[in-house]
């Protein structure tokens, strides 16, 4: 799944469950370990871990996708947005995120081959074949990529 897909799915979720848009931007980030996702309170960006998708399916990332959300929600209309509030706890039951997400195995880990690094900003995104890092911008500042050819060691 790319990233527009996923924004779309995001979007979607958030029409359907919140009956309230998501405005802000929605990324795979493969640098993250052991969490599915996770919500930016200063930009409002909601960032999910690839691998979460690759081993559990589409069903984990919709669960992890509403828990964000909760966040999401829950801090723009200045409720309770952390684990431990009662609104979000609320927001959660009412429509069925997950409560976390599952345990991310790391034996399998994703045989990327190639980065590509923004010049501006530093984001790195991971790719399993190679890309033209000119027909593609940063997703996080716009900012233009350069590619990097990745050499694993076993
Ligand atoms: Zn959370
Ligand atoms: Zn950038």
């Amino acid at each position: 799944m790319e990233n527009d897909e996923l924004q779309r799915l995001v979007e979607e979720i958030s029409l359907h469950f919140f009956s309230m848009p998501f405005l802000h931007k929605a990324i795979f980030n493969s640098r993250l370990k052991t969490t599915g996702g996770r919500y930016l309170t200063k930009t409002h960006h909601l960032e999910f871990n690839p691998k979460s998708y690759e081993q559990y399916g589409l069903d984990e990332l919709i669960g992890i996708i509403k828990h964000e959300l909760c966040h999401y929600h829950m801090h723009l209309q200045g409720k309770g947005y952390k684990h431990k509030d009662q609104d979000f706890k609320q927001c959660l039951k009412k429509i069925g995120g997950s409560r976390f997400a599952k345990q991310l195995s790391k034996q399998k880990e994703q045989p990327y081959r190639f980065l590509l690094e923004c010049r501006t900003c530093g984001q790195q995104y991971f790719r399993k074949k190679k890309m033209n890092p000119d027909r593609y911008r940063c997703g996080k500042c716009g900012g233009k990529l350069k590619g990097i050819e990745i050499d694993y060691q076993k």
